[in-house]
């Protein structure tokens, strides 16, 4: 049964590259005759906007789309987050790290590699085995008394990051984009699954949820696709089923800058439902709807369009 998701999280209301998003991942669910189910990534707290998550929903449903299921919330997933976690430490494939951003930057120098993907460090392997960096004395007494507060909050780079054995070149094939690959150990390094600060990462929270909802296809915007191989890595680890991928193309600005809650808002709510549809389809290399009034009626017509473009890449 074909399971596909929204995943937005709630920083901002959608703007124009969003609702692309939205809408692939929708027509895809609908051209398969599956469901597709929302989940807010509420994950990264101090990030979030109190209320956003409705926004998003009144957004999304001004245009037509509708979630099969009640939207999960990833807020309330951390018991879920931590027996993963728990998993990938008992197999050895995940350790505590102690090392500050400091830490990191000066064992990189003093090995003459300050290597550097999009402004972050490539962890070096530190604490790969045993707790090094500066605050190792501390963490240990903290886990040897099993006291819960972490008072490094502001100083330290992850509790646990995943142990990339050996060289992971990972491969596998986009639904849009074709054949892929990513060698993790080496342009990304071993990678933070919870941080100091007790927030679960990104990367772990969206394989176990994916896993837990039974997504078969994620549909997301390209500036994702880097992360796939990550996440590909953690269902190995954990043996949960790899789903398909297909990443969207991106909505850039005027001046062809990525598009940001900030600099891309959309008021879907105030705008034509219509309009707004056509411009996301026209993004997806859908035709116009001309005789559409309803979001209902471009969506009806808009699913065939899709299906004959998409469906014979899955199969
Ligand atoms: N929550 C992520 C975002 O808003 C999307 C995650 C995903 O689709 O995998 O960018």
């Amino acid at each position: 049964m074909y399971r596909g998701r929204f995943a937005p999280s709630p920083t901002g209301p959608l703007h124009a590259g969003s609702l692309v998003t939205a809408l692939a991942s929708w027509l895809d669910a609908r051209a398969h005759k599956g469901q597709w189910l929302v989940r807010i990534e509420d994950v990264d707290t101090p990030r979030c906007v109190p209320g956003v998550d409705q926004t998003i929903l009144a957004q999304l449903a001004a245009v037509g789309l509708y979630p099969d299921e009640a939207p999960l919330y990833q807020s309330q997933r951390g018991a879920a987050y931590q027996s993963a976690l728990d998993q990938l430490v008992a197999q050895g494939l995940a350790f505590p790290c102690s090392c500050t951003r400091q830490d990191i930057a000066q064992a990189l120098a003093a090995g003459g590699l300050v290597r550097q993907r999009h402004g972050e460090l490539v962890y070096p392997g530190t604490c790969r085995h045993g707790l090094q960096g500066r605050n190792a004395r501390a963490w240990r007494f903290l886990a040897e008394n099993s006291l819960q507060k972490i008072p490094f909050q502001q100083q330290t780079r992850g509790l646990y990051a995943i142990y990339s054995i050996a060289p992971q070149i990972l491969h596998w094939a986009d639904r849009r984009l074709g054949a892929q690959n990513q060698n993790v150990s080496q342009t990304v390094g071993d990678f933070v699954l919870k941080r100091a600060d007790g927030l679960w990462a990104y990367q772990l929270a969206v394989v176990v949820d994916d896993a837990a909802q039974g997504i078969t296809d994620v549909i997301r915007g390209a500036d994702l696709l880097d992360n796939t191989a990550r996440q590909i890595m953690l269902q190995q680890a954990l043996g949960l089923a790899q789903p398909q991928y297909l990443h969207t193309p991106l909505v850039l600005g005027a001046q062809g800058e990525k598009l940001s809650k900030q600099n891309g808002a959309l008021a879907i709510e105030t705008g034509c439902p219509v309009a707004v549809l056509q411009q996301a389809g026209a993004v997806l290399g859908l035709a116009a709807s001309p005789n559409a009034e309803t979001p209902a009626e471009w969506l009806q017509q808009a699913v065939p369009q899709w299906a004959d473009q998409h469906l014979k890449i899955r199969a």
